[in-house]
């Protein structure tokens, strides 16, 4: 029997949030259910359900940084038991062979990821995401969340976590590096953790000093504001990395000319619009322009256990699922101290309207 849930949907990309029920799988033998308690908000939510990214299956449920209990296992589960914390983040399959799978990069899988929401399914439905009450995923797709750390600053790192952690870890940085981070909402936020208990000297560049404050605490050395003239006067030249974490439009020339000769530049930033570069800003001084997609499974762990070792998690705004229209235009408009969180219990005073 599938199971029913509670789901905040959209019917459209100008329509609000509605509490709807929805359908997950009925239980397979490799499958999780899980009892999501905390949601976090993804900028990559807003671009979605907003058409940015091209047009989305409505209707439709978001939602990729999940954090709960194990409810109910299949019968050939291994990995998780009832009662255990864990989450899920971007991706609930891959085909599992591939040269990219087997290299624990599901997230590259050359037969195509699913994700989490607004993905054709291998049985051909739409998957719908972490918003709701209960979800129903593989399990090689859920992870461990550790003790110590709360599900609702975990939710975060599915995501967010994951996309700063695994380029951190690609590109070397750690002690002895300069890193950049642009943009302080919630991809920024866990890079500049994870750089700074990597060992990285840490400058977050924002579009002013408003959080100046907070950056430092969260391990940033100085905030730079980008808004101001001149701002980079002093910075031409000196960073190994920089991770740009930008969801709009952006001058990657500018930015580039801040690096060391063969510092990097990583994008996991997805502004809508076309980006343009000058080629010669790469060339002098060859310097990489790359980018970075969530990362794998393995890695997620990973990253989740580094998070406990070093009490690292998300910096949060608790919301209801009332809440989630307006939290969207707060983060476009970067009013955000950095990564709202929706409390699944708030689902129980709100009733589901019928869907077919
Ligand atoms: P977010 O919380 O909204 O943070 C984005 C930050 O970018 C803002 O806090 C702001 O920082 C800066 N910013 C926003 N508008 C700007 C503008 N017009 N000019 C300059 N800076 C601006 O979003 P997020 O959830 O961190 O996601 C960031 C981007 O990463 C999104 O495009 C999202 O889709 C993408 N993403 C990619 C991956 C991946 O795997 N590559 C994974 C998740 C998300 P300041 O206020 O400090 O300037
Ligand atoms: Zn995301």
């Amino acid at each position: 029997m599938p199971i029913l849930t509670k789901a905040l949907q959209k019917t459209a990309p100008d329509q609000p949030y509605r509490v709807a029920q929805i359908e997950r799988r009925d239980p397979r033998p490799h499958d999780v259910v899980i009892a999501i308690k905390a949601a976090g908000i993804c900028h990559s939510d807003i671009h979605t359900i907003r058409d940015e990214w091209g047009s989305a299956p409505f209707p439709l449920t978001v939602g990729h940084e999940i954090a709960g209990i194990v409810e109910a296992v299949g019968d050939a589960v291994t990995r998780h038991a009832v009662g255990d914390r864990v989450g899920v983040g971007c991706m609930v399959d891959s085909c599992g062979e591939c040269e990219q799978c087997l290299a624990d990069q599901e997230q590259d899988c050359l037969n195509g990821q699913v994700g989490t929401y607004a993905s054709v399914d291998r049985d051909g439905t739409v998957t719908q995401g972490g918003y709701a009450e209960t979800i129903v995923v593989d399990e090689r797709f859920v992870l461990s969340i550790p003790e110590g750390i709360e599900l609702d600053v975990a939710a975060p790192l599915l995501c967010a976590g994951i996309t700063l952690y695994s380029p951190i870890d690609r590109w070397g940085v750690g002690e002895g590096t300069r890193v950049a981070v642009i943009g302080l909402g919630g991809l920024g936020h866990m890079g500049v953790q994870l750089a700074a208990a990597k060992g990285a000297d840490v400058t977050v560049l924002s579009r002013s000093l408003a959080k100046e404050a907070l950056a430092a605490e969260l391990g940033a050395t100085r905030t730079v504001a980008t808004g101001e003239e001149d701002w980079d006067a002093e910075l031409r030249g000196t960073f190994d990395v920089i991770l740009n974490t930008v969801s709009a439009d952006l001058d990657l020339d500018r930015h580039l000319r801040l690096l060391k000769p063969h510092g990097a530049m990583v994008n996991v930033g997805l502004p809508p619009a076309a980006q343009s570069i000058k080629i010669g800003s790469l060339i002098g001084g060859g310097k990489v322009l790359a980018g970075s997609n969530i990362g794998g499974i393995r890695q997620t762990q990973e990253m989740l256990d580094f998070c406990a070792a070093h009490g690292i998690g998300a910096v949060i705004e608790t919301i209801g699922v009332t809440e989630v229209d307006e939290a969207y235009d707060r983060v476009v408009a970067g009013d955000v101290r950095f990564r709202f969180v929706i409390d699944t219990a708030t689902f129980a005073e709100q009733e589901a309207v019928a869907t077919e």
